[in-house]
């Protein structure tokens, strides 16, 4: 039976480290670090979304603040937010809710964002950053995996890694991190054939792919690591992973739940994000 990795207690582990590097922050500057999260629209999940970011912030002493703009709002009135933001001293980090709504272009609006204030790491200059051995701001759900492994004691140098997933928000950024860790590396996707069989060489499994229950005990070798990304809803609207945990959990060596796995991780990482972008802007 898999050792289940608790990421409600890393997380929490994860924000007392960041609510102790704020009072440090603030006897040095006078002031709390900024996060700014703007919201277009009324899109229910990302208010709810919102709202537990702000309250996290708050909890860890960060100045949270959230922008809230209609669902008609245009891009250049959009754009305009955020340049106001970037051009705020007292903002350290900001972060654009996304889905954005109607034919708002995403791309746009997080190119716009100060890459020194980017705390989603989205940007194409915290990407190249990070792809090259930089520093910069790393996407925060893959952050918190990486954290995952850590606390398991996983040896990732040398080890098989499978990432399954492409995405730019979870999957290519986890591929840079565990490589910059000297794993050996495989990005899977909906294309890649014989999955099962490439999975069950992995000594690291990610699951990010936002299927329920697609990874089941014949994708896992014996003894794996399983992180679960996947946020799902299944049948009954209970939120799942990617993982089949009940059948995963018997023959891997440490799994994610889900939830109280990734997710609160993502969240801690927003945090410890924000903070190092305070930090690094007052060098
Ligand atoms: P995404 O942008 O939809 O990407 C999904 C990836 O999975 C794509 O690369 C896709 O391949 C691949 N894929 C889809 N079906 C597949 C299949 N049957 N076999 C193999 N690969 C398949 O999703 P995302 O934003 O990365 O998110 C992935 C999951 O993580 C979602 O459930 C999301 O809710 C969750 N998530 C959780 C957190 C958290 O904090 N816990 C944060 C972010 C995301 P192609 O590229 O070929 O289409």
């Amino acid at each position: 039976m898999a050792t289940i990795i608790d990421g409600k207690a890393v997380a929490a582990k994860v924000r007392s480290e960041v609510a102790e590097g704020v009072r440090q922050f603030v006897q040095r500057h006078g002031r709390a670090p900024g996060l700014s999260v703007v919201l277009a629209g009324d899109d229910q999940a990302s208010a709810v979304y919102v709202r537990n970011k702000e309250k996290a912030a708050a909890e860890v002493g960060i100045n949270g603040r959230v922008h809230r703009l209609s669902a008609q709002v245009s891009e250049a009135e959009l754009l305009a937010t955020v340049r106001n933001l970037n051009a705020d001293d007292a903002v350290d980090g900001i972060l654009v809710q996304l889905p954005l709504p109607g034919d708002l272009r995403s791309e746009v609006v997080l190119d716009a964002i100060d890459p020194r204030k980017d705390v989603d790491g989205f940007h194409p200059e915290n990407v190249g950053a990070l792809w090259t051995g930089k520093p910069g701001l790393v996407p925060c759900t893959p952050r918190g995996c990486m954290r995952l492994l850590a606390e398991t004691g996983a040896s990732l140098a040398g080890a098989r890694a499978v990432v399954l997933g492409r995405s730019n928000i979870v999957g290519k950024p986890m591929a840079a991190l565990l490589l910059a860790q000297h794993a050996t590396v495989t990005l899977a996707h909906s294309r890649t054939r014989e999955l099962p069989a490439l999975c069950r060489e992995a000594d690291v499994l990610i699951a990010a792919v936002g299927r329920s229950q697609l990874v089941t005990a014949e994708f896992v070798k014996p003894g794996a690591v399983v992180i679960d990304v996947g946020m799902n809803r299944d049948d009954a609207g209970k939120l799942c992973g990617d993982v089949d945990f009940a059948s995963v959990s018997a023959i891997a060596g440490a799994i994610t739940p889900v939830p109280g796995g990734v997710g609160p991780m993502t969240i801690a990482f927003l945090l410890e994000n924000t903070l190092s972008a305070a930090n690094a802007r007052k060098g």
